[in-house]
């Protein structure tokens, strides 16, 4: 006997009718595409729960993929019986003797067939007296388990379990719509698109690239960040904008202390144009109140004015430190932190505005038409289908 299931539990009490329809099949599909790669491994859906069946491959692979999908709450290793006493029993003790480590136990049976003949608590009974029979120095503690055993009694079949791993919750990646990450190569904007994905947003990502000012490395690293990414979630389209013209006319243009506000304006005017080719409701950002120059109140008032896109800001709230630790939990921080040369970083004002004005803004923008360059821009986009399993034709790595 050994587990040959892993059971899957969600997070659907809070969603009803069409919705709950929509998560549970968008949550299996997603699983599926995770899993597939395994050969023999099925995905099964019955009341309230998924199983996985393991068909024979080893669960520890299989658990660290499934770990990743969001709208999964917690996961068991399982046994699959038929509904028959002395399978349940059998099981129940491979379950117990497989942690040697555990002194203590607790069973708990639950019974959603209620026609099988014998009610839960009899059956924890006759469970927990065949596993102190047949084991040694082993004793029930119904208050503080070293294992608590559950066994759910299913019209289909029997599943034993013990122990639960936590996973990341959220939504399936794909029941919120899509949104345009503004993806930099920083530290925050990888951990906002991480943190939409998690409400089950669906991402594309832009990223604003200014050659020669920035290399080829730059570029590479933006989509290693995106890879990462794709761990969570399905493919990722990587919009690549040649920025370094309207960069230069801004900086040419617009009075020095102004120009990083109207880079950013003109930022957001592309990335809406974008949405809007790509049937894109919504942008995602890394901004966080309070941090540099372009994010403070003044900042993004002045700034926000050019979209009424909605813009999903999810570390506004963020101490830089929690930024971080998720980013090192989600393995893209290694990546942000590498040596790069940001459009933002190379063109930066001696003394930007702390407080930009619309008014002042609007003044300045007047005075010249960006919109030629930025059609310009938007024609050159260059996209990029990035998945898990993207190979890039060169490695950047040995550069850096
Ligand atoms: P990050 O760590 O994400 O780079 P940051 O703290 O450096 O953020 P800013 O440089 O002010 O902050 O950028 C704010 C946000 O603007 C970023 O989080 C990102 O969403 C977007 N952004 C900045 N530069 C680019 C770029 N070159 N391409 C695409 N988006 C960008
Ligand atoms: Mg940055």
């Amino acid at each position: 006997m050994q587990y040959d299931h892993i059971l899957i539990r969600y997070g659907e009490l809070a969603l009803k009718g069409k919705n709950a329809k929509q998560f549970i099949l968008k949550l299996h599909d997603n699983i599926h595409q995770k899993v597939k790669e395994f050969d023999g491994v099925k995905v099964m859906r019955t009341q309230g729960r998924m199983f996985v069946l393991l068909n024979g491959n080893p669960p520890e692979p299989i658990i660290e993929k499934l770990q990743n999908v969001f709208g999964i709450h917690s996961l068991s290793l399982a046994i699959r019986v038929e509904n028959d006493v002395e399978e349940i029993k059998e099981a129940a003790l491979y379950a117990l003797k497989r942690e040697p480590n555990a002194k203590t136990f607790k069973m708990s049976v639950r019974r959603t067939k209620k026609d099988f003949p014998k009610h839960s608590g009899e059956m924890n009974h006759i469970l927990g007296s065949h596993l102190l029979t047949n084991t040694e120095d082993i004793t029930v503690d119904v208050h503080d388990p070293d294992l608590e055993i559950k066994v759910e009694i299913r019209k289909e079949a029997t599943y034993i379990t013990s122990g639960t791993i936590k996973c990341r919750g959220g939504l399936p990646v794909g029941t919120s719509g899509k949104s345009l990450l503004l993806l930099s190569g920083g530290i925050d904007s990888p951990v906002a698109g991480l943190l939409a994905m998690k409400r089950g947003v669906h991402l594309e990502a832009i990223h604003f690239h200014s050659p020669p000012f920035t290399s080829e490395r730059a570029k590479q690293k933006v989509l290693d960040l995106a890879k990462q990414l794709t761990t969570y979630g399905k493919s990722i389209k990587v919009h690549i904008v040649p920025f370094t013209k309207l960069q230069q006319e801004i900086f040419r243009e617009m009075p020095n202390d102004y120009a990083m506000t109207i880079m950013r304006r003109v930022m957001f005017r592309v990335s809406e144009e974008l949405c809007k080719r790509e049937g894109i409701l919504s942008l995602t950002t890394g901004e966080n109140l309070g941090q540099v120059a372009s994010q403070t109140m003044d900042s993004m008032h002045t700034i926000n004015e050019v979209t009424n896109y909605p813009i999903i800001r999810p570390l506004i709230a963020m101490d830089k430190d929690e930024v971080i630790r998720i980013a090192q939990d989600i393995g893209t921080y290694e990546t942000s932190i590498l040596p790069y040369e940001d459009c933002c970083t190379i063109f930066v004002p001696k003394s930007p505005k702390t407080k930009p004005k619309r008014d002042k803004v609007n003044f300045y923008e007047s005075k010249y038409d960006f919109t030629p360059s930025i059609e310009e821009a938007i024609e050159g986009i260059e996209t990029i289908k990035v998945t898990e399993k993207t190979l890039f034709n060169e490695d950047f790595t040995d550069l850096f």
